[in-house]
């Protein structure tokens, strides 16, 4: 049969002739050298180039300047039509232009210094929003404010809270990855993030009337996205399916199915009071040429454009699980879409170099955030033998000093696995690169502990069964360097479960910790600009001494006795617990009493966080009060009582959860005898932005996970306050005996105190019955600590010195300290600062 002519040519330009991966046309960014060592300015007058390449001056008028010239030109409006969202681009593009020119020099230093990089893979960077953050980083926010008023903003905040939120994570994780990304930047570590372009990002959550959660998309997109770069120059083109055919031992052809291109959108990442800007690339997928051109002129429109959806398809939208493993295929073709790309991008970079293949591990680090990326350890193999002819053993030397390993949990759900006949299908030649990684690995094991059947299942990167899965941590361990947990406590439960086998074969000195930090920009200068103002007052200099070595806040335990600065701590707090106040009133109606103690719990709605204790004590506290008398009542410690957080959309037991909170909020608010003594409200939507504004106004925060179920926690960090942690054991006996409290309050629950009861039975058997999270185990104690927390409020003195001794002592939580640990411990990096 006649081969048909291929439609995709016709007509179409003629597709590029470099190598496959290698499609990128711009070069690198060094200028040319005559013999002498002169530089050759590449094209036309150096003067007027260099006229242009300046960032905003910090004079008003240029920055005045600036925005005006991007409203009449880059967004095309005038002063009689533009809008708040108008003069928030036109001020964000203005930003952006400072955070360019930095990201320019910077990226040009980097080549030219050519030192060792590292690369932070993450499926997730949850950065929320960008104004503000660029504005403080820069120092340029008075200068923005003042030029905005001149232009007839007065109210600079409405223009920065007009900002939709980047919300490309689900939690912790993600959020993790952006403070570290911020502190790379901020410590001028040569550190780019690599990631996804999702289109839609973590859904929008409502509450319906019942009080059930309800998503909607996040279509974040919309508006045109001021603060990335698409760079269409740089793009790879990354395949699916297909066959894999070995020639010869270990070197293999992988060709057919599908291909799919990977295109860069590059987001500036400004460090604080430096002008060092690194780079966070994240790819977006098209399909490899417009549309299938052979289908649409057969007049099948459907079918055409059919092949570029499923593309497409591959960056629409973020997974929304949090700690849980979803095998969905999917899923596994973005964590290899972005892996892919990622890996083409940093061995591209390492040619231009120079530099032999053997050298890679001296220019190249890469961390593997989670399970996510560990594909990334059998595509290195593929890149390194298939395309760049390196012998087996050398590639596989080579690839375990590149890669790092950040372990995130151990709970079983959470722990990644995937189908073979999945791999199989769409990965085929990386399945045989892990069939030979594991056949060799698992030799060494049998050499080392000669007969131990049972070992070698148990450390097999394959789990035995029909099907068989493939044991994703277990092959990011045997492809990295170095391991690491993010928590003291965490690296050891990881040491002494999860990897225990591994821990006898490498030995331990693999095996670290890197307790995770968080960003003090963000989560202290920019949320919380009172108390900011009063550490630097207090400090002395200014703010840049402690916001870049945050060890110094030690110092404000010197004034911790000094009556007018307790006074002022307090102001911060109130005035902070207004704010929030105000945008709750504003948002949801209801009216919060400031004088009361606000009670935080904000992170995912999940089992082992234990929402359920908290509620399952708020109602306690209400039975109580209501079985008070009046004068007993004007005695309670006045509560507000905040709930937030996201369920997965699949997640049954933690959207009931949800729904209890409301419908307990709804008997409680609406009850004349609780009113200013307790209040129970549930945020909705939790994200950066709201965290940003709820955490500042918190009196205590609970983080009550299961003992050994929470890695690390960051929200803790943001809030200052000690979690409440308890051990407990398992005790076989009825709810009645293990806590009658608990058993009152359920049986409250059952009776239709807060709505029709039995919706309820699901989530009150959980705890009736096994109570997986050992909730009734500690109830009683949570009562207990409960109890004290209202008591220690009633003495304002001493509370005010608990909550500066507790800012004072956490310097140790910057992501800053973390990030130099992994630079000098794991990555072995240095900083390349730009003058
Ligand atoms: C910090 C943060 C988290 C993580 O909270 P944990 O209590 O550590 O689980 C989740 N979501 C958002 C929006 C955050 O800022």
């Amino acid at each position: 049969m006649n081969k048909p002519l291929d439609p995709a040519t016709i007509g179409q330009p003629e597709p590029p002739k470099e190598p496959r991966r290698h499609q990128r046309t711009a070069t690198g960014y060094l200028p040319e050298k005559t013999e002498d060592g002169k530089e050759v300015w590449p094209r036309g007058q150096e003067s007027v180039w260099k006229s242009g390449l300046r960032a905003v001056e910090t004079e008003e008028t240029s920055i005045t300047k600036s925005i005006v010239h991007h409203v009449q030109t880059t967004i095309a409006r005038q002063a009689y039509n533009i809008d708040e969202e108008g003069a928030y681009r036109a001020i964000a593009y203005s930003v952006r232009d400072n955070l360019i020119v930095n990201w320019n020099d910077t990226q040009m230093l980097y080549t030219r210094k050519a030192p060792k990089r590292a690369y932070y893979l993450s499926l997730e960077f949850l950065m929320g929003r960008t104004l503000d953050n660029a504005l403080l980083n820069l120092g340029l926010k008075e200068d923005y404010q003042k030029a905005a008023r001149k232009l007839g903003f007065e109210d600079f905040e409405e223009l920065v809270e007009s900002e939709r939120d980047a919300a490309l994570g689900n939690g912790g994780l993600g959020r993790l990855a952006a403070c570290y990304i911020d502190s790379g930047a901020t410590c001028e570590l040569p550190l780019w993030g690599y990631g996804l372009r999702y289109h839609y990002g973590m859904f929008w959550q409502q509450i319906s009337t019942d009080g059930s959660q309800v998503e909607a998309p996040d279509p974040w997109l919309n508006h045109a996205n001021p603060w990335e770069v698409h760079r269409p120059d740089v793009s790879y083109l990354v395949r699916f399916y297909g066959h894999a055919e070995r020639i010869g031992d270990s070197k293999a052809i992988w060709s057919g199915g599908q291909e799919v291109m990977a295109v860069a959108y590059d987001v500036p990442i400004p460090g604080s009071y430096t002008r060092n800007t690194n780079n966070l690339r994240l790819w977006d997928a098209k399909p490899k040429r417009g549309f299938d051109l052979n289908s649409f002129n057969a007049g099948d429109y459907e079918k055409a454009v059919e092949s570029s959806n499923s593309a497409e398809a591959l960056t629409r939208v973020l997974y929304p699980n949090d700690n849980h493993m979803v095998g969905k295929e999917l899923r596994l073709k973005q964590q290899y879409f972005w892996t892919a790309a990622s890996l083409a991008d940093i061995t591209r970079r390492f040619k231009q170099l120079g530099e032999p293949f053997s050298k890679f591990h001296e220019y190249v680090a890469i961390q593997l955030n989670d399970t996510h990326p560990t594909i990334a350890v059998p595509e290195l193999m593929r890149i390194f033998v298939d395309e760049e002819d390196i012998p087996w053993d050398q590639a596989w030397e080579i690839t375990q000093k590149v890669f790092g390993y950040t372990n995130h949990t151990v709970l079983p759900e959470a722990l990644e696995k995937w189908p073979v006949p999945l791999f199989q299908h769409l990965l085929p030649r990386h399945l045989q690169i892990i069939f030979d990684l594991n056949h060799s690995f698992l030799q060494a094991v049998e050499k080392k502990w000669p007969n131990d059947r049972d070992r070698l299942t148990r450390m097999s990167l394959i789990q035995e069964g029909f099907p068989q899965y493939i044991r994703m941590a277990y092959l990011a361990v045997i492809g990295s360097h170095k391991v690491n947990g993010v928590a003291e406590l965490h690296s050891e439960l990881v040491r002494t479960t999860i990897m225990k086998d591994f821990v006898d074969f490498y030995g331990p000195s693999k095996f670290g910790n890197v307790t995770n930090g968080i960003t003090p920009r963000r989560w202290l200068d920019q949320c919380n600009p009172g108390l900011s103002s009063l550490i630097t007052e207090t400090l002395g200099g200014d703010k840049t001494k402690w916001l870049k070595d945050l060890s110094k806040l030690e110092g404000l335990l010197s004034h911790i006795d000094d009556p007018a600065f307790q006074k002022k701590w307090a102001d911060v707090k109130l005035q902070n617990k207004q704010r929030f106040a105000q945008f709750i009133e504003q948002t949801m109606g209801v009216k919060l009493n400031t004088s009361a103690l606000f009670d935080v719990q904000v992170k995912r709605l999940h089992e082992y966080k234990r929402q359920s204790l908290n509620i399952l004590g708020v109602i306690h506290r209400y039975l109580t009060i209501k079985s008070l008398n009046a004068e007993e009542r004007a005695k309670v410690v006045p509560r507000v009582v905040l709930f937030g957080g996201k369920a997965a959309p699949g997640y049954y037991m933690a959207k009931l959860v949800i729904r209890l909170i409301n419908n307990v909020a709804k008997v409680i608010n609406a009850d004349p005898d609780l009113q200013g003594i307790l209040t129970v409200l549930f945020v909705p939507d939790y994200s950066v932005s709201v965290a940003e504004l709820l955490i500042p106004a918190s009196d205590i925060s609970e983080h009550i996970s299961t003992a050994g179920t929470e890695a690390s926690g960051t929200s803790n960090m943001k809030f200052c306050f000690e979690d409440l942690r308890y051990n407990h054991q398992y005790h076989p006996t009825s709810l009645e005996e293990r806590s009658p409290a608990l058993a009152v309050v359920c049986k409250v629950i059952a009776e239709g105190r807060f709505g029709d009861g039995s919706i309820y039975e699901p989530f009150l058997n959980t705890i009736r019955t096994g109570d997986y999270y050992l909730v009734s185990d500690d109830f009683d104690s949570y009562l207990e600590a409960q109890k004290m927390v209202d008591t220690a409020y009633q003495d304002k003195v001493s509370w005010v010195k608990k909550s500066i001794t507790t800012t004072a002592k956490m310097g140790k939580f910057s992501s800053d300290r973390a990030i130099m640990n992994y630079a000098e411990e794991y990555w072995n990096i240095e900083p390349v600062k730009l003058n």
